[in-house]
């Protein structure tokens, strides 16, 4: 890239997260993969250093940059090859957490956004449900208005640290065309959660299975109008979809740079396997894609920034390519490592199981297409697109 789009406030957060990761992550990835466990104390570290508040007002104990901190949180967090435990960072700090800074009141700001910023409580967003995924617009948890409080049942599913918050936002039904959001406290009564451990990847995250049964929740927990949950939702995917583009790039460019390195150490017929036309190329293929996608990556991040979640279409089309892009890249890496690829001595295999997320997690590929035809043909996605953003 010609023009350099990090300052050097984000240098600076790239060089203490650096070191952080060297120190506190990269050691122990390896064992939080194997016991399918995302550790508690990650986030209040990381709270304590002020990597999950980035983004977010000074007033709440964030750092007020811009979105390219996020970049660098997300290049940085991908150097450890934790897919998983990224994918927890970013479900907590990411998914629910602008929500409640665009439409929480002071209260709800206090209690719930800043002790997560600070690591002291841990968060997810919960909208999936065992028959809802794509089609948001089907969800079956109520919350029925009982005039002191809502009374929720019904349960969610996929939940990214769903086992492990302190409190979810909630997406629920409250009237025949309306979904609303809850900020709900995980030690409501009649709420259990399990974690789900057989997965393909990601396994150094949490993915929780929520249920809800006669659960009481006070009026004040009710995030934002009632009935707007669809659009708030909708808008809040912008984030979380640039961010998966983000992500997967990242852990792309990582499964390059290994086999760059093994392509020079590891020998076959007498020659370093880089030595092989068809090794290079395969190398000097993946390296130009990995610009491709970077690029357009880095310029969905522009327009985000100068845009919002009116971004959406460059959003759509950055998810689903660099998602796509990304997967071939990796399994292009397990090529080239060979049996080795195969085995989970070099990472590799790791990276190619949770890159595999990337065309399903916060949208499919099916329905980026989906979003950009209706736009391209029909002129009618923007519609549902307002802006909930709240300057840093
Ligand atoms: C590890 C993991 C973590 C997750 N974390 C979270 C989380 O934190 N919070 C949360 O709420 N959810 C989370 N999810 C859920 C995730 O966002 C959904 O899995 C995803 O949106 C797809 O929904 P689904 O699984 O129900 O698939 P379905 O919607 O059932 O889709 C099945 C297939 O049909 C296709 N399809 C569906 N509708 C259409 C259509 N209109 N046109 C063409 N094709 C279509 C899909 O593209 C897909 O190929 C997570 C999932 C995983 C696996």
């Amino acid at each position: 890239m010609i023009s350099q789009p990090f300052r050097e406030e984000h240098e600076l957060v790239r060089d203490a997260l650096r070191k952080f990761v060297t120190h506190e992550i990269t050691p122990n990835v390896q064992q939080w993969e194997r016991e399918h466990s995302c550790p508690r104390e990650i986030f209040k570290k990381m709270g304590d250093q002020g990597f999950l508040g980035l983004t977010f007002p000074e007033t709440y104990g964030g750092s007020g940059l811009d979105a390219w901190a996020t970049v660098v949180l997300t290049e940085e967090m991908a150097r450890s090859n934790a897919g998983g435990l990224s994918m927890s960072i970013y479900a907590h700090t990411y998914l629910p957490l602008p929500l409640i800074l665009a439409l929480g009141t002071e209260e709800q700001k206090k209690e719930y956004l800043v002790p997560a910023i600070q690591g002291n409580k841990i968060a997810g967003l919960a909208i999936t449900e065992p028959g809802a995924g794509s089609d948001v617009a089907s969800i079956r948890t109520t919350a029925e208005d009982k005039g002191d409080h809502f009374l929720v049942n019904g349960s969610k599913t996929f939940i990214t640290n769903g086992s492990i918050a302190d409190f979810v936002i909630l997406v629920t039904r409250t009237s025949e065309n309306g979904l609303s959001l809850l900020l709900f406290d995980t030690k409501t009564e009649g709420f259990s959660a399990n974690s789900i451990d057989d997965k393909l990847g990601m396994h150094s995250s949490d993915t929780g299975e929520l249920f809800f049964e006669n659960c009481k929740v006070p009026k004040s927990a009710l995030l934002g109008e009632l009935n707007k949950g669809f659009y708030y939702i909708m808008n809040n995917f912008q984030e979380e979809r640039l961010l998966g583009a983000v992500m997967m790039v990242s852990i792309a460019d990582w499964a390059f740079k290994k086999s760059l390195n093994y392509s020079k150490e590891r020998s076959a017929f007498g020659r370093p396997i880089s030595k092989f036309q068809t090794i290079r190329h395969k190398l000097a293929s993946m390296a130009t894609r990995i610009e491709v996608i970077k690029t357009f990556a880095y310029r969905a991040v522009e327009e985000y920034i100068a845009l919002g979640p009116k971004a959406m279409n460059t959003i759509s089309m950055a998810k689903v390519f660099c998602s796509e892009e990304s997967s071939r890249i990796i399994d292009e890496a397990i090529q080239i490592h060979g049996g080795w690829g195969y085995m989970e001595e070099y990472g590799i295999a790791r990276a190619w199981r949770d890159a595999r997320l990337g065309t399903i997690g916060g949208g499919t590929t099916e329905i980026m297409y989906e979003i950009l035809s209706k736009t391209l043909i029909e002129d009618v996605a923007h519609k549902n697109v307002v802006e909930t953003r709240v300057e840093a």
